[in-house]
C-alpha cells in the first residue's frame, strides 16, 4: 500500500491547537504518512490576513518543527499570485505523480464553504478530501448547499483505509476532539490586551510577543 499524503491549507492567522489536533487526528484516523502544511499566501475569499505570509509562515514551521509527520510547504506563502487549493494541488501532483494518494484536510466549515473556491469541482479529480467535524455532528448533506450535497453523494466513502487504493476522488468524514479555537478570537484577545495563552503553542505566542503580532 502507498504512502498516503495529507495536504492542509489554511491561513493560520495564527495556527492554534484546533489545527493541529485535526492534523494530528488525521494522521490517526486516515492512516497518513505525513501531513504537508499549506499556510496560504494571499487567500482570495476573505478578507486580507492581519500578519503577513512570511510571519504565518513563520508560526507554522515553529509550531510543526517538533513532529516528523509535518511538513510545511512554504510556496503559497512565498508567492504573490493569489492562493488557490486547486493551483497547489495540480502542483503537488506534478511533485509527487499520478499514482500517489493526496488528501485535503478541511474542517467542516471550510468544506461547506467549498463551492465559493476556484474550480472546486475540479479538486476531487487531484486528491481525496477528508472532512473533520466533531463528534455528534456529523455533515448533513441536507444542509449543503445543492452542488456541494450531490458531490458528498457521489463520492462519500466511510472507510479511510480505501484512501491509499486510489490518488483521488473520495470524500471521507472523520471526527476530531471539539476544540472551539478560532484565530479570529485569538487575535481579538491579542488587540484587547488579554492573553492567548493555552489556545496556541508557546513558541508561537513568544513569536507573536517578540513580533509585536496583532496588537
Ligand atoms: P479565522 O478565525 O481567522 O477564520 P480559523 O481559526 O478558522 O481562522 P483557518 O486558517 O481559516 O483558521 O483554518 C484552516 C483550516 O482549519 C480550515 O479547514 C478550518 O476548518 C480548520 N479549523 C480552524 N479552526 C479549527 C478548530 N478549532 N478545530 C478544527 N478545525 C479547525
Amino acid at each position: 500500500m502507498p504512502e498516503v499524503l495529507g495536504v492542509f491549507g489554511g491561513t493560520f492567522d495564527p495556527l492554534h491547537y484546533g489545527h493541529l489536533r485535526l492534523a494530528e487526528e488525521a494522521c490517526a484516523a486516515l492512516q497518513l504518512s505525513r501531513v504537508i502544511w499549506v499556510p496560504s499566501g494571499r487567500p482570495p475569499h476573505r478578507a486580507a490576513p492581519a500578519a503577513s505570509a512570511a510571519h504565518r509562515l513563520q508560526m507554522v514551521r515553529l509550531a510543526t518543527a517538533a513532529n516528523t509527520r509535518f511538513v510545511v510547504d512554504p510556496a503559497e506563502a512565498q508567492s504573490d499570485a493569489p492562493s488557490y487549493t486547486v493551483d497547489t494541488l495540480e502542483r503537488l501532483r506534478r511533485v509527487h505523480g499520478k499514482d500517489q494518494p493526496l488528501v485535503l484536510l478541511l474542517g467542516a466549515d471550510a468544506f461547506a464553504d467549498l463551492g465559493s473556491w476556484h474550480r472546486w469541482r475540479e479538486l476531487t479529480s487531484l486528491a481525496h478530501l477528508a472532512v473533520a467535524s466533531r463528534p455528534q455532528h456529523a455533515i448533513d448533506p441536507e444542509r449543503l448547499p445543492a452542488a456541494l450535497a450531490a458531490l458528498w453523494r457521489a463520492h462519500r466513502h466511510g472507510e479511510a483505509q480505501a484512501l491509499g487504493r486510489s490518488p483521488a476522488g473520495l470524500v471521507i468524514p472523520f471526527t476530531i476532539t471539539a476544540l472551539d479555537i478560532a484565530a479570529t478570537q485569538i487575535r481579538q484577545s491579542l488587540e484587547s490586551g488579554a492573553s492567548p495563552r493555552y489556545l496556541l503553542p508557546d513558541p508561537v505566542v513568544d513569536y507573536i510577543r517578540a513580533h509585536h503580532l496583532y496588537t
